[in-house]
């Protein structure tokens, strides 16, 4: 048998249910392919509900406003992605009237798809000879024949791609590579791989060779660089002072805290020691001790001290103020849903 022949044998079998399965339209497949870039199917599943319950075609999130977007993606970090895919929405919208193409070449050129989920789409809603490398795959290819270039490299995902495209011969496209990611995700998982239980073990270099603990092999990250971040909340009649991010910002368009950045660790740590301090002409006073996150990006360790306080002479500038009810509508930082599910306004 070969190497497709076994794959998608075993996920005819094997394959979980997931709602973006049982309708496999180019918008389903799409909206479940971006979600699942920032999470696993378990927490993506509700998000996907969700999504497709409020925009339930492409026209329909086509027209919504980004404020809705950001809220119904909130939770999920990387808000860059919402945006583009309200964009690509309005895009295939209103230049091809409403049809993602049908292939690979162009999909590609959309705001917000890459070529994991181009090929996603081309081969599971259009039947393209495309193969879908996600870091599933990746893994799956590398242990598969043994490769030891690491596979965080441009040369190690070279080489994987290559081989790939020999072991891709099919004329099920969207089969073979939801076979790949899904035995990436179930058997073949990051750690403790389930050789035994594997369809593909008769033929598998790793496990052969025993190296199922080595492969695949990445390059060490470089340390994420430490950023030391001052937030106000600050509270008035019930209500607590908030700002939209400008588009310079990865929050770009999500309401956050007022606040400043401070440039080392001894810095932040005296700032809060006093209580009170003068933000855009306001003065703040501190009413309670400060609440402090840890906030991981992908290259950035935040460290923030949320002070809850009061304005004087308050200018209310930049921030307006929000109550309760009004954030049931409002797309929000996680740090501010963090911060507010622990300290909720008094
Ligand atoms: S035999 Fe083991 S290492 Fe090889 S593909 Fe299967 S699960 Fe992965």
């Amino acid at each position: 048998m070969t190497f497709n022949n076994i794959l998608t044998g075993w996920f005819s079998k094997n394959k979980r249910d997931l709602p973006w399965r049982n309708n496999a339209s180019p918008y389903s497949i799409w909206l479940s392919e971006i979600l699942l870039q920032q999470t696993r199917v378990a927490q993506g599943t509700p998000y996907y509900y969700r999504f497709i319950e409020k925009f339930p075609t492409l026209s329909d999130l086509a027209k919504a406003k980004e404020d809705e977007v950001l809220k119904l993606w909130q939770g999920l970090g990387y808000y860059s992605r919402a945006r583009n895919m309200l964009r690509c929405a309005q895009y295939i919208q209103n230049n091809l009237k409403g049809k993602f193409p049908e292939e690979y070449a162009e999909l590609v050129k959309l705001p917000g798809i890459g070529p994991y989920t181009a090929a996603a789409i081309a081969s599971m809603a259009f039947n393209k000879k495309v193969p879908a490398i996600d870091g599933n795959v990746y893994r799956v290819i590398s242990r598969y024949l043994g490769i030891a270039i690491p596979v965080n490299t441009p040369p190690g995902k070279k080489a994987i791609e290559e081989s790939l495209s020999v072991l891709f011969i099919t004329d099920k496209p969207g089969d073979l590579n939801q076979a790949m990611m899904e035995l990436g995700a179930m058997v073949c998982t990051p750690k403790k791989p389930a050789c035994l239980e594997c369809p593909l073990n008769q033929s598998c270099i790793a496990f052969d060779k025993k190296l199922t603990t080595e492969l695949p092999r990445k390059l060490a990250k470089k340390a994420a660089e430490n950023r030391y971040l001052i937030r106000f909340c600050i509270e008035k009649d019930g209500k607590i002072a908030l700002y939209q991010r400008d588009t310079s910002s990865i929050w770009a368009g999500l309401y956050d805290f007022p606040g400043l950045e401070l440039n080392n660790e001894k810095e932040w740590n005296t700032y809060v020691r006093q209580n009170s301090a003068e933000l855009n002409g306001t003065v703040l006073t501190w009413d309670k001790a400060p609440a402090t996150f840890v906030h991981l990006l992908s290259h950035r360790k935040l460290n923030v001290h949320i002070i809850r306080c009061r304005a004087e002479k308050d200018k209310s500038f930049p921030w307006k103020y929000y109550s309760e009810e009004d954030l049931e509508k409002t797309p929000m930082t996680r740090l501010v849903t963090r911060y507010l599910q622990l300290n909720p306004f008094s």
